[in-house]
């Protein structure tokens, strides 16, 4: 682990493992510490680390890095169904690219800005843009 990144990066639960340092962008590789998870299924504490599936996510710039998480969603096999599942993380939704309070930062830049002035500032296409302008919406029409 790397206590400084982990402590800079202030996602509860979350380590950062090691990191690579590109020039201009920087790549940490995070772990969620919890020993175990939820079998969504059935609701089963579930311990059995199945098989690790690694992806990239776009976080918040850390200083002028253009930062990534390498997020180790780890897969579990509960005990009770006999299905594998994978960990829900807490900062990055289903099959997002990119964590919430990145999607978050970004929806409010296009509010004082527009999106492809947004889109080129942060290295995007539109369409992500739009897409995290959307997540973001429906999140929040979820949550009320
Ligand atoms: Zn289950």
């Amino acid at each position: 682990m790397v206590p400084l990144l982990t402590e800079l990066l202030g996602l509860p639960g979350v380590d950062v493992e090691s990191y690579e340092d590109l020039g201009d962008r920087l790549i940490l590789s995070v772990e969620a510490h919890a020993e175990e998870a939820t079998c969504p299924r059935c609701g089963t504490l579930s311990h059995r680390l199945h098989q690790n599936h690694g992806y990239l996510v776009r976080d918040l710039a850390i200083s002028h890095y253009q930062t990534y998480l390498r997020v180790n969603r780890r897969q579990f096999k509960c005990s009770k169904c006999g299905k594998p599942f994978s960990e829900p993380l807490e900062f990055v939704g289903p099959r997002r690219t990119y964590t919430d309070r990145y999607a978050e930062w970004i929806v409010n830049q296009v509010k004082h800005s527009d999106t492809r002035n947004v889109a080129l500032n942060e290295s995007l296409s539109d369409d992500l843009v739009w897409s995290m302008v959307e997540y973001m919406s429906e999140k929040n029409s979820s949550s009320m």
